[in-house]
């Protein structure tokens, strides 16, 4: 990895704690892994409850003052970061590819995305306002204000190494609290470079602490802490409902953002030739491991085998291999867990009754510098039925399995019924349909015609079981905030 990083100061391995790099108080390490080879990449501490405990320590003692700053001293704070982090744009990309195995442009974008997020919380920490109340009163004063939460935990996935990242603290920082970061230990590396540029941006030393290694001993930490007021959560349903069980103990804010299993409408007035573009940008971005990848695609029968035809024409010229190479398209799963659980789904399915139109198992030729990789090819199921766990569970992988539907009523219902509700999308030319099936898709995010949703300025959230609050956007840095009302006696 150092010699495609032409900064090699951005490869840090250690902690950062209170603006210093730290090892682990036990000497604990553990690796971290390329997922298209299997190799190590980098040896990092193994931090836990104690380290944490001094992170958030941290990060408390810094809070008067970063607080104290005006929101345009902050602002100034965060877009240095953001022109350093800029700048680095390559080497972040690059050790992105490195860790998580996504192709090389997949990272450029979600660096740019990152960026984003970065450059709108800069800006909108200006605009944050509270309020004066007409009061009730003619002898009293009312009124609203706004203030940081306090010290803040973020507690990041792997298959966004850095946008997961800086949607939580970037705002978090701009609204005046300070932040203790637990990325995920398969993506770490990411997470501490741009600590490292954050320090470079002269962030005050404690105002962002990263800490890695034994994710339970930490996050029990973070979560039995009466100093942390809030935390906010990317990752799994089943940690997150854990960790929203935890919170209760010291009534901590929580926002979670969980898994989903979105569905994808092709009604039978849509441009089959862009739906079948956007499904496959969708169910198999990031090799189908995003938690709003289109998971089950539900498809009028009139335009059924027009559209499965498309969809694995697309499909079939797809280049699997490894992120750096030039012509991938897809890169490896994140580990052997799961492909596993891909595989699992995908002979499920066929088991059931369903047909493989296109991939269906590992890449035939993949060079021998890549056997230890965890690759799936793309894959395109039709004849899927809800028997099969395709329908129930999230996949997490490469897979496209096509349902069919006969009328607008058994498409809504069959894409509602699922505990998840984080991203939709459909394909229609029709107005009236378009309002109505939006309106009546019971998720967070919907897609018209669309499927790159994701953007700095717009509410990124889920709901049933697929999380609470959202990130992005000005309710994302209202999320930051605590309301705080105050009644004057005029005597
Ligand atoms: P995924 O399956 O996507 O890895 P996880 O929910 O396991 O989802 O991971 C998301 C984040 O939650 C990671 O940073 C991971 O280390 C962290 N995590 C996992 N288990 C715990 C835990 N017991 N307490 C706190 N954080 C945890």
């Amino acid at each position: 990895l150092s010699s495609r990083i032409k900064d090699k100061g951005l490869l840090r391995v250690d902690g950062f704690i209170g603006g210093d790099w730290v090892k682990a108080a036990d000497g604990g390490t553990y690796q971290v892994l390329n997922p298209a080879t299997g190799k190590p990449v980098a040896t990092l501490p193994r931090l836990r409850h104690d380290e944490t405990l001094a992170a958030i320590a941290s990060a408390h003692s810094v809070l008067p003052a970063w607080s104290g700053l005006t929101a345009k001293q902050r602002g100034a704070v965060l877009r240095k970061w953001h022109q350093l982090a800029t700048d680095a744009a390559e080497d972040i990309a690059a050790i992105m590819t490195a860790e998580c195995g996504k192709p090389l442009a997949e990272s450029r974008g979600e660096v740019a995305s990152g960026l984003d997020s970065i450059d709108w919380s800069a800006s909108e920490c200006r605009r944050v306002s509270g309020q004066v109340l007409e009061t009730t009163s003619r002898d009293r004063r009312m009124l609203v204000l706004r203030q940081p939460v306090g010290v803040v935990a973020a507690i990041t996935p792997w298959n966004f190494p850095m946008s997961m990242i800086t949607r939580k603290v970037a705002p978090a920082l701009a609204a005046g609290c300070t932040v203790v970061l637990k990325p995920s230990e398969q993506t770490p590396l990411t997470a501490l470079a741009l600590a490292e540029l954050a320090d470079r941006a002269g962030l005050p030393e404690g105002a962002l602490n990263v800490v890695h290694g034994d994710a339970p001993a930490i996050g029990s930490a973070i979560m039995a802490s009466e100093t942390v007021r809030k935390i906010g959560f990317t990752g799994s349903t089943a940690v997150g409902k854990m960790l929203m069980a935890q919170a209760a103990n010291t009534v901590k804010r929580v926002s979670l953002e969980l898994g989903g299993n979105a569905p994808f409408l092709v009604m039978e007035d849509a441009d089959l030739a862009l739906a079948a573009r956007g499904v496959v940008a969708s169910a198999l971005r990031n090799s189908g491991q995003t938690c709003i990848c289109a998971n089950r695609v539900f498809v009028h029968d009139k335009v059924h085998d027009e559209f499965a035809a498309r969809v694995a024409e697309i499909v079939k010229g797809l280049k699997v291999g490894d992120g750096f190479a030039p012509d991938t398209t897809h890169g490896p799963l994140i580990n052997p867990a799961a492909l596993d659980k891909v595989a699992a789904h995908c002979a499920d399915a066929v088991s059931k009754g369903a047909r493989v139109l296109a991939g269906g198992g590992k890449p035939a030729s993949l060079p021998e510098r890549l056997a230890g990789g965890s690759f799936f090819e793309p894959t395109v199921l039709a004849g899927a039925t809800i028997d099969m766990r395709v329908f129930r569970e999230e996949t997490f992988g490469p897979l496209v399995p096509l349902f069919r539907f006969s009328d607008d009523d058994e498409a809504v219902a069959l894409a509602n019924d699922t505990e998840y509700g984080l991203a939709a999308y459909f394909y229609t030319r029709d107005l009236k349909r378009a309002w109505t099936l939006a309106e009546r898709l019971e998720y967070g995010m919907i897609g018209v015609n669309e499927v790159a949703i994701t953007a700095d300025v717009a509410p990124f959230g889920g709901i049933k079981q697929s999380g609470l609050g959202r990130e992005q956007g000005t309710i994302g840095l209202e999320e930051f905030l605590e309301t705080k009302y105050v009644c004057m006696g005029l005597g």
